[in-house]
């Protein structure tokens, strides 16, 4: 397992329509393992193969529920509306709206070349719509409204909190264990 190297939205690679996998074999398999690596790494929620270079269809997603792979994956069904705020690791530091449909139904093939369908809500249905975007070229930017970058001062800010904040947990954890000794 490794992590990737990302591409950035002015790479041309993120623009070209990924080619339909006609075999799950053990190079996919690698590259299904780097993608969740990858997409952990950066606190990500999904990752497309276009990102790390590779124009094959094949996405990873973890809306919170631990990792999936998504091999060839298509939209069957959408339905309803909603509107929230995406980032993409292709475009670190920007954000906008994008207006995507409120449940969608994929079907896909999972790692084991087994064909899956999905039905999913909410964030769920977000990643979704987002990273299949991506195999086909489209970047949330092209449909995002109310686009903002963050400055390097609010990005050192963010992390700055993180970085409290984690401290306080920690600190919470060990007097927890401290309590528990007793
Ligand atoms: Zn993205």
């Amino acid at each position: 397992m490794a992590i990737r190297n990302v591409r950035y939205d002015t790479d041309e690679v993120l623009r070209k329509r990924s080619r339909e996998i006609e075999e799950i074999d053990n190079k996919i398999r690698e590259l299904a393992l780097d993608m969740i690596d990858t997409m952990y790494k950066y606190d990500g929620v999904g990752l497309a193969a276009p990102q790390v270079g590779i124009l094959k269809r094949i996405i990873v997603i973890d809306p919170g529920t631990g990792p999936r792979v998504l091999i060839n994956p298509v939209i069957t069904k959408k339905s309803g509306s909603q509107t929230g705020e995406e980032g993409c690791l292709s475009s670190p530091n920007v954000f906008g709206n994008v207006d995507r449909p409120k449940t969608v139904t994929v079907e896909y093939f999972d790692i084991d070349g087994k064909k899956q369908t999905i039905k999913a809500e909410d964030l769920e249905a977000v990643i979704l719509c987002h990273e299949i975007d991506h195999l086909d070229g489209i970047l949330f930017l092209d449909k995002a409204y109310d686009v903002y970058k963050l400055s390097d001062e609010e990005i050192e800010a963010a992390k700055r909190e993180a970085e409290e904040l984690e401290r306080k947990e920690q600190e919470k954890a060990k007097k927890n264990k401290k309590c528990k000794r007793k």
